[in-house]
Formats: structure tokens, C-alpha cells, sequence
């Protein structure tokens, strides 16, 4: 006994539902921390599971650790990222339904890593034909592809997603990995063309100027020099110790050659992006007139596929038209620099979505029987900079759709449950962001609309035109506030161009950038809604990228915006289990002379009488309407157990 109590005190607890001060946030970081210290990175919260970065290579994602946890009970063994993706998997193959894994947390948390490891873990414990392999494969492979053009190396992160993934993986009735679609938004192009000090351009840049052929850069023009790059030196981090661009240049070619790229794809690709270095190089100078001009041409429009000239107009001019003609009107300087990164951030933008749509066709699944899906998403998470831009907006506005979205179903629908069954139960207190997402997204008034209505007056709507609609309309919005609206004390922390939004998560003040607002989170949202999902919430031990280093603060933050204390509290107050009557007497029936083998009575009864057999204590359940609630999952274990013995 003394020997489990200091194993348990080392330790901690691995589910933070049989901790005892649970609602305590010290309590629950001391739980934390202990664990990290041990190594022991994950922790549930019922089914939701916990991951702490720990910054290092641990040895627990052999092929060994994937046997072990592949068709065992989810409590049984210590917490893992495949026990979660084991027991999605089995639920969807016994239920015959979809779902989905939300996998949220800051930058650097290991949300990337997560979905690899759940990725990792299908394509090894499927069932396996050569088909189904070759699938896998490609699955797999998808992901260096895709993140030597979507990720980057940040300030945060070394390898940091710049986009959001979403990601389909279909299975068969056998649980054959037969397929997959890959969704990606919000792609951060602005990256192309300006990178922060201590960041850098997307992998894929360097990876080509450092591991690309000699013949295929001669073909391209480049130089194997990133600092002859605009693009890649406004950050001044070319090389980082952490990324060999070289044998990732290796591992991305390979890829493509198994993800079905022909040659010539291939070639048009790299063209493309070569084109996008060499339009960063371009300078333009300014005639007699103040007009722009290009002062050292790049020729690089034939790996455009246009004419020079057509190429070189298109940059310092624009076309109006005029009633009857076209009229082009010369830019000056600063628009010529405009255009030409707009042009190679609409480039990038194209190809990257170029490059999933060839991926998705090389997953799409040729038979058309019907398949189940477990999603993954892995979504860059809330971020707040000194200068927040529209992409930034863009980025926390679907976090908190996607906190929305939590809430509605794990909060909400856990309360409404009990409610319909007729289960007693004392309200959990939580802040419901919906009035954060009505700001933004209501019809008419909402700061998209404002904003979309903004973009039909070309010409006349500008920054403030778009700050001052908003006062009008929205200035007595609680989490909405302006220079012009707020108080004296917060005015001195606003610039007038500034608006600022108070997101469930903290404060971010944003300046006003109008841009043209693709949504395609409706989108998602309407695919997560018919899914049934699971969460893995990654939390960043410290801001320096170091094992071993647990920074309270930092981690304390994080528990209370994942809203990890909240989902703790009704977990607690809730039931770990819960079956319908009929299936829980059909399963059991056979442990009690009674109910065995036909019960005559309504299943309810049938529950009851089988209950009061197998000595459960009353506290440890309740029973609905419809169904029968487990407090424990000891409780159900110890049943199951005695169902397999008999
Ligand atoms: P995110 O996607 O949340 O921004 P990543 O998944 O890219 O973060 O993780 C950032 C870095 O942290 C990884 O490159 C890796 O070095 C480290 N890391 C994350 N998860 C793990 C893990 N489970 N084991 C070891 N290192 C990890
Ligand atoms: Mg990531």
C-alpha cells in the first residue's frame, strides 16, 4: 500500500477525474508537472487527452508501444496518443459512424507531431493488402510534401505550420486504410514576401537553393545561395541548426515521386517556385515622370509561361476600363513593389493549393463502396503578435469557432443530456463565446459583412471609412472596442487605426488591413458538426524549446484558454459511461440468472435487476430515462472483466 501511495505521489494520477482537489488549478498543474517530470506527457481528462511537449525524443512510439495498445481497454494502460486513436478507431468500426480528432494548442505545443503519431499508428495497426499499403504510403507521405511548402520556422516553432489541415482518412468495413482528403486553409501568405527577424520563408525555398540538383538549378537560374534571395533573408536565419534542408530536399523529391508527381509536375512545380525568388529580386526605379521601371529584369517569364512584356506591363501598370477601351495607368514605385508581392503571394497561394489537390487526387479512393472516416485536424492555434494583421484575425476567429464548437458539443450537450434523462445535475458555470462569433460573423452587422460591404466601393472605402462603420454599427458591442469608443485608460493603449476584440482567450488589438475574406470555416464547421469528436490538447512546457523546463505560468495560461478546468469540472460532476438500456442489458444479461438468457420485462427493469446482481453501490450510478450512467470506469472495467471470465 505505502509502495503504490509513493508511486502514485511521483507520479501523480493519469486521469484528472479521480483527482481529488479537482477543482483546483494548482492541483491540476501540480498533477501536470509531476507527470512531465517522469516523462509522462499524457494525462485524461476522461476520454480527452492531455499532451505536454516534452521537447525531446521519448521512447514510446516504437512499433512495440503500438502493440501494446492496439485493442485494449482505453483505461487500462498508461495514457497515450494511441490508445485515444485506437479506441476511435474501434468505436467507429463497432459503430459504424465518422469522427473527428480535434487536436488544438499554441504554437510549438506538438499539434503537428500529435497527428503524425495518430497517422503513424493507423498505418501500422491496419490491416494490410499491397493495395492498402500503397495508400498508406501516400497517406504518410502527404505530410513532408505538404509541410516543406506550409511550414516554416518561427520565432515559436522551428517547424511551424503556417496553415490549417484538416484531414480525412476513410476506412473500409474492415478497417482498411482505403483512402484520404486532405482540406488546407488560411495558408499565411504574406510569409512569401516578408519574414520577421528570426523567421524564415516556407521550407520548401531552402530546401531547393540547398539540396536541389546542380543541373535542376542551372535549368531554374538560381544560385545555391539563399542570401541572393530578397525572400529569404528579411529574417536573417537562412540556416537553422534544427532543419537539414538538404536530406528534407531529399525526403520531399521522394515523396513527390510516390504521391504520383510525373516529371514534368514536378518540373512545372519547382519552376514556379524558382519564379517566385526570382520576382523577389526584381527592383524598380523611377523614370522622369515619377512612373515605375524595372531596373534589373530577372528574366524569369518564361517559367511563368508568359511573355516578358506582358509580364513587365502587368507589373508597373494597371488596367482601368473605361467605357469603351482599356486604359492603362503606370504605377509608381511603391505600387510596382505592391503588385509584384501581391503577384508572388497569389502564386504561392495557387500552387500550394495546386499541390493538395494533386495529393487529394493521389488519395482519392477508387471504390465506391461505403467507407466511415476519422478526421484530423490540426490547427495553428490562437496567436497574438505585437502587430496583428488580417490573417492573424482570420486565425483567432476560427479558433474561437472551433472553441465554440467545443463547447456546444462536450459542454452543452453533456448538460442537456443529463437534463433530457432526467438526471439530477448542478449546472457547470462557462463562458459561452457565441457573442464573441455573432460579432464577427452576424449577418449585416457583423465584421465580415461590414467588411464585405466595404470591398464593393473599390476606391472609396479605405481603413477608416471600415473603423468608422463598425463604431456605427457595432460600437456598443461589450467585446468590441476602438480609440474612439474606449475609456481614457484603455484609449492610451490604441492606436486610432485600431480596433480590438475580447476573444474568450485575451485581448488582441488588430489594425485594419481590407482584405478580400475567403471563409471556408463555415465549411469545416459543418463537417466537424456530423462527426463525432475527441480532443488531444497540446500545452508548451516553456517558450525556449528546452526539455525538462516547466514554466507555471506559462502552463497555467494555457490549462484556462484550452479550457481544460471547465471540461474537467463536468466530466467530474458527470458520468464517465453511458449506455442506452438495451444495449447494456443485451451485452451483460448473461451475468445474472434473471436476465439470462431473455429478460421479459422492459430493458430498464432488466438493467436494474442485473445491477443489484453484479452489487453495485448506488452512489457509483444513476439511471435515466433511457439510459444508465457509470460514475467510474473501474466500475464498468470490473463488469466487463466479469464478462469476459464468463
Ligand atoms: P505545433 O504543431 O503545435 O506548432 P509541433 O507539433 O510542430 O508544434 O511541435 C514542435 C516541436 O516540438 C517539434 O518539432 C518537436 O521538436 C517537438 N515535439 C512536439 N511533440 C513532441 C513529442 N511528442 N515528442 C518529442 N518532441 C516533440
Ligand atoms: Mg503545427
Amino acid at each position: 500500500m505505502e509502495a503504490s501511495l509513493t508511486a502514485r505521489d511521483r507520479v501523480g494520477i493519469q486521469d484528472f477525474v479521480l483527482l481529488d482537489a479537482y477543482t483546483s488549478e494548482s492541483a491540476f498543474l501540480d498533477n501536470l508537472r509531476k507527470r512531465f517530470h517522469e516523462n509522462l506527457i499524457y494525462t485524461y481528462i476522461g476520454t480527452l487527452l492531455v499532451s505536454v511537449n516534452p521537447y525531446k525524443d521519448l521512447d514510446i512510439y516504437s512499433k512495440k508501444q503500438m502493440d501494446t495498445y492496439m485493442g485494449v481497454n482505453f483505461f487500462e494502460l498508461p495514457p497515450h496518443i494511441y490508445a485515444l486513436a485506437d479506441n476511435v478507431f474501434r468505436t467507429m468500426l463497432s459503430e459504424f459512424n465518422n469522427h473527428f480528432i480535434l487536436i488544438s494548442g499554441e504554437s510549438g505545443a506538438g499539434k503537428t507531431e500529435a497527428s503524425k503519431k495518430i497517422l503513424q499508428f493507423y498505418a501500422v495497426s491496419c490491416p494490410s493488402t499491397k493495395l492498402l499499403n500503397n495508400v498508406r504510403d501516400r497517406l504518410l507521405l502527404s505530410n513532408p510534401v505538404l509541410e516543406a511548402f506550409g511550414n516554416a520556422k518561427t520565432l515559436k516553432n522551428d517547424n511551424s505550420s503556417r496553415f490549417g489541415k484538416y484531414m480525412d482518412i476513410q476506412f473500409d468495413h474492415r478497417g482498411g486504410a482505403v483512402g484520404g482528403h486532405i482540406l488546407s486553409y488560411l495558408l499565411e501568405k504574406s510569409r512569401v514576401v516578408h519574414q520577421n527577424h528570426g523567421e524564415r520563408n516556407f521550407h520548401i525555398f531552402y530546401q531547393l537553393v540547398e539540396g536541389g540538383e546542380e543541373d535542376l538549378l542551372r535549368w531554374l537560374g538560381l544560385e545555391r545561395n539563399c542570401k541572393n534571395y530578397r525572400y529569404l533573408v528579411q529574417g536573417d536565419c537562412a540556416k537553422v541548426s534544427s532543419i537539414n534542408d538538404k536530406s528534407d530536399w531529399k525526403t520531399v523529391r521522394k515523396a513527390l515521386s510516390v504521391i504520383d508527381f510525373s516529371e514534368s509536375d514536378t518540373e512545372h512545380l519547382f519552376g514556379i517556385i524558382a519564379s517566385v525568388l526570382h520576382l523577389g529580386n526584381l527592383k524598380f526605379e523611377a523614370d522622369a515622370r515619377g512612373y515605375a521601371t524595372i531596373k534589373n529584369n530577372q528574366e524569369m517569364h518564361w517559367l511563368l509561361g508568359i511573355p516578358n512584356q506582358v509580364l513587365q506591363q502587368g507589373l508597373t501598370h494597371r488596367k482601368i476600363e473605361a467605357k469603351t477601351e482599356e486604359v492603362l495607368s503606370p504605377f509608381s514605385v511603391e505600387h510596382a513593389v505592391y503588385a509584384r508581392d501581391a503577384l508572388a503571394k497569389a502564386i504561392y497561394g495557387r500552387t500550394f493549393d495546386w499541390l493538395v489537390n494533386k495529393i487529394n487526387e493521389s488519395l482519392a479512393n477508387q471504390d465506391s463502396s461505403r467507407k466511415r472516416v476519422v478526421g484530423l485536424l490540426d490547427i495553428y492555434g490562437f496567436e497574438v503578435f505585437s502587430v496583428n494583421s488580417f490573417e492573424q484575425f482570420c486565425i483567432n476567429y476560427c479558433n474561437e469557432k472551433l472553441q465554440q464548437l467545443f463547447i456546444q458539443l462536450t459542454l452543452k450537450s453533456e448538460q442537456e443530456e443529463y437534463e433530457l434523462e432526467g438526471i439530477e445535475w448542478e449546472p457547470v458555470p462557462y463562458f459561452n463565446n457565441k457573442i464573441i462569433c455573432d460579432l464577427v460573423e452576424e449577418k449585416f452587422r457583423g465584421i465580415i459583412s461590414l467588411l464585405d460591404e466595404e470591398c464593393l466601393r473599390p476606391g472609396e472605402a479605405t481603413d477608416l471609412t471600415f473603423l468608422e462603420k463598425m463604431e456605427e454599427k457595432i460600437g456598443g458591442h461589450p467585446h468590441f472596442v476602438t480609440h474612439k469608443l474606449a475609456d481614457k485608460n484603455t484609449r492610451k493603449t490604441l492606436e486610432r487605426g485600431d480596433f480590438r476584440l475580447l476573444h474568450y482567450a485575451g485581448e488582441v488589438t488588430y489594425c485594419v488591413v481590407v482584405t478580400q475574406f475567403k471563409n471556408s470555416l463555415v465549411g469545416l464547421t459543418e463537417i466537424l458538426m456530423s462527426k463525432e469528436p475527441w480532443y488531444v490538447r497540446c500545452i508548451k512546457p516553456n517558450e525556449s524549446k528546452q526539455p525538462a523546463k516547466f514554466d507555471d505560468v506559462l502552463v497555467r495560461h494555457q490549462v484556462k484558454y484550452l479550457g481544460l478546468m471547465e471540461h474537467l469540472r463536468v466530466r467530474r460532476a458527470g458520468f464517465a459511461y453511458r449506455r442506452k438500456y438495451e444495449l447494456f442489458l443485451q451485452r451483460y444479461k448473461a451475468l445474472c440468472p434473471d436476465t439470462w438468457p431473455n429478460w421479459k420485462g422492459t430493458p430498464a427493469e432488466g438493467v436494474r435487476c442485473l445491477i443489484k446482481h453484479l452489487g453495485y453501490k448506488t452512489d457509483e450510478y444513476k439511471l435515466g430515462r433511457t439510459k444508465i450512467f457509470i460514475r467510474h470506469p473501474r466500475t464498468l472495467f470490473a463488469t466487463e472483466d466479469a464478462f469476459q471470465v464468463c
